[in-house]
């Protein structure tokens, strides 16, 4: 496949722009590095990149477009708002159209809040924890990831009553003081943590499904028992849903597995394509939020026409019947052909899957139940598979630890392509 143009492209960003990709994620580092694909065009499954290539897209911009690119009823949604003015700076009633929507489908947003982004939107409930229960630190998962804000850019210590190390340069030390680690899936170290840190602790803060070291499903139990902890010792919990809300059915995570955190993040999918995040939960944790209370958050595009709009285009399209029970029964015959190609080549692997989405670890056939394990995969492999696979005309994420997203853009057909191709690539790796 010839990718010239792309080569061009990335040699002249960067010039320009620090990386030349305006997201680390987008660099091939992680897959053996050369110059990403500039894409210039997309219709449904596919986008088309600056050299004329066809792929068929399981990247979804990681996450955001399970309708594929250029829906038509976003499409349009998104021109009306064009002509009408993209930005008013007041109050407008699609914000209250899609609060309703949102809050009937996840039912634990007594109140909601629109900011930009799935970053901002998870910063800001943890800032509304602090000022609700007057602690600082809070408890995450090692792996998990919840976009750069300071606090949440903080990795593991050594242990469960170790404070964390800074991920990122230029976060103060004693902001990471402030953030304490335990793994996914293990309720004793969160016990131990709040054991030691509890009466300091604001909340703990999950992916109730893990999209971010690969598709990771909890345990039976653990975030009952998040939940039971956290309360026991006076912290709240916070799901940040911005890659699992509307992924896997209509509403969010803690719908399909019936339990409730106090406070939600939301990004991705519900702005349909457009930048876009969202925070709620109890009324009474949300009124500490300014104009009613003191904790300060705002936002000069937060709640923008363009934004809404697209996403209650998005979410009316999901409501579509059969939406979900296609996208679970594509995501079934993705994984089987996939499990069948690697397995015929006698290359190990674990396929993580919730519905539509799912994650190939390569050079494993134990579980992948945390960050640990998933870091022990073979990144390596799976790097040589990216390209190969690139070659063949699919686009994957570039890095071990994302996911595939199907869209409801994907036919059988694509599917069917996908796993010969996969067929191809396992036949070409090295043994
Ligand atoms: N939380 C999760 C679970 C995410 O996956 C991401 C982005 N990948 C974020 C937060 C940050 O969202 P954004 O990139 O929109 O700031």
């Amino acid at each position: 496949m010839n990718r010239t143009n792309s080569e061009r492209c990335y040699e002249e960003a960067l010039k320009y722009i620090v990386g030349g990709v305006n997201s680390p994620s987008r660099a091939f580092k992680a897959v053996g590095g050369g110059a990403p694909v500039f894409m210039e065009r997309g219709k449904g499954a596919y986008f088309w990149d600056v050299d004329g290539n066809r792929y068929i897209d399981y990247l979804a911009a990681y996450g955001p477009l399970i309708h594929g690119h250029g829906h038509p009823h976003i499409a349009k949604a998104i021109a009306k708002t064009a002509e009408n003015g993209v930005l008013y700076g007041t109050p407008t009633t699609l914000e209250i159209d899609f609060a309703k929507m949102l809050q009937k489908a996840i039912p634990s947003l007594e109140k909601i809040r629109f900011v930009n982004s799935g970053t901002e939107a998870v910063m800001t409930t943890i800032r509304v924890a602090r000022a609700y229960t007057q602690r600082d630190k809070i408890i995450k998962f090692a792996g998990c990831y919840h976009g750069h804000s300071d606090l949440v850019l903080v990795a593991a210590g050594s242990g469960p009553s170790t404070l964390g190390i800074p991920d990122s340069a230029g976060i103060p030390q004693s902001i990471a003081n402030e953030v304490i680690t335990v793994p996914f899936n293990d309720l004793n170290g969160l016990e131990q943590a709040l054991h030691y840190w509890g009466k300091e602790v604001a909340a703990v803060l999950v992916e109730p499904i893990v999209g971010n070291f690969g598709m990771v499903h909890p345990e039976p139990g653990f975030l009952e028992g998040i939940n039971e902890l956290a309360h026991k010792h006076g912290a709240l919990v916070i799901y940040d849903e911005v890659i699992t809300a509307f992924r896997f059915h209509y509403g969010g995570a803690q719908d399909l597995l019936k339990v409730y955190p106090d406070m939600t993040a939301l990004g991705k999918i519900i702005g349909g394509g457009l930048p876009i995040g969202a925070y709620g939960g109890r009324q009474d944790i949300m009124e500490k939020v300014a104009p009613l209370g003191p904790a300060y958050q705002a936002g000069t595009m937060a709640g923008n026409p363009a934004s809404i709009s697209a996403g209650i285009a998005c979410l009316e399209a999901l409501q579509e019947p059969g939406t979900y029970e296609r996208l679970d029964e594509l995501g079934r015959r993705l994984e089987e052909g996939l499990r069948e190609a690697a397995r015929s080549h006698g290359y190990p692997v674990t396929i993580n899957r919730i519905k539509g989405a799912l994650t190939v670890y390569f050079g494993r056939t134990e579980p992948v139940r945390n960050y640990e394990d998933a870091q022990s995969t073979d990144g390596e492999l799976f790097g040589r598979f990216f390209k190969l696979m690139l070659e063949e005309g699919v686009c994957l994420a570039p890095s071990k630890y994302e996911a595939w997203f199907i869209s409801t853009a994907h036919s059988r057909e694509d599917i069917e392509y996908t796993i010969e191709a996969a067929e191809r690539a396992f036949a070409k790796l090295p043994d």
